[in-house]
């Protein structure tokens, strides 16, 4: 199985979980060009809106703490019930952060059989940085 650490690490972050009202746990791992990986788990809050998913609190913890020129993200494991694919905000933020990276998702109950995905084939066409340059826009 590829990436056996990384699914691994997505499970094991699923524990770090703070979901007391929805008990839905996800744990994610983000694999980083040097072999790193930074784990995140999903915080919820009492009013919702607030509460901030695995893969970004991984996304958020990887970009703050690698240096600049070490963002180069390869996958992202995202281990949840079920194996859910990221909601929209998450596909947005990876598109730009980690848009070549592979994302294999797991479901916690039969890990042994992830789906893979990518960033790309998640969200196509994304809207980036790129389509903040004033001169592609004339
Ligand atoms: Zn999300």
């Amino acid at each position: 199985m590829p990436h056996t650490k990384l699914i691994q690490s997505a499970l094991a972050a699923r524990e770090q979980s703070v979901a007391p009202y929805s008990k839905f746990n996800v744990g994610a791992a983000l694999l980083t060009a040097r072999g790193e990986i930074i784990c995140g788990a999903n915080v919820e809050s009492a009013s919702y809106g607030l509460s901030c998913c695995a893969e970004r609190v991984a996304l958020f913890k990887a970009l703050t703490h690698e240096s600049k020129k070490q963002r180069d993200f390869i996958a992202i494991a995202i281990a949840s019930p079920g194996g859910a694919a990221p909601c929209g905000a998450c596909r947005q933020l990876l598109a730009e952060y980690a848009s070549e990276a592979e994302v294999i998702l797991i479901n916690s109950r039969s890990p042994d059989t992830p789906t893979i995905t990518s960033t790309a084939a998640l969200l196509p066409n994304a809207f980036t940085g790129q389509d903040l340059d004033p001169a592609s826009n004339c």
